[in-house]
């Protein structure tokens, strides 16, 4: 179990713009695979179109920038193939100021 101080450390680096870092944090990787899991390796917006498609990405559907509280919430995670990934990134970019596009989105 994740103990309140790591998650604080963890919450820091994405307020800080490290989101490297949380990505590679032991704790990240450990979550991403819960996520796998509950989803059975399958990308979930493919699966309500009828479709299946290996996940291969594990997606922040509160993002990261905007709910770092939720980042290491199990509910808020949505696993996706890379395709889906990128269009649900790309609607959300639209929506806004395009001022994070140079960045690490994922
Ligand atoms: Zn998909
Ligand atoms: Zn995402």
């Amino acid at each position: 179990m994740i103990t309140k101080q790591r998650e604080q450390e963890l919450i820091t680096f994405i307020l800080n713009d490290e989101l490297m870092k949380f990505y590679k944090s032991k704790e990240w990787m450990q979550l991403r695979l819960k996520a796998l899991k509950r989803d059975n390796h399958e990308c979930q917006l493919c699966k309500a179109a009828g479709r299946y498609h290996k996940a291969e990405n594990v997606h922040h559907m509160k993002e990261v920038k905007t709910h770092p509280h939720l980042s290491l919430t199990l509910s808020n995670l949505q696993c996706l193939c890379i395709k889906c990934h990128n269009e649900v990134h790309d609607r959300l970019e639209s929506t806004r100021a395009p001022k994070f596009m140079n960045e690490e989105r994922w």
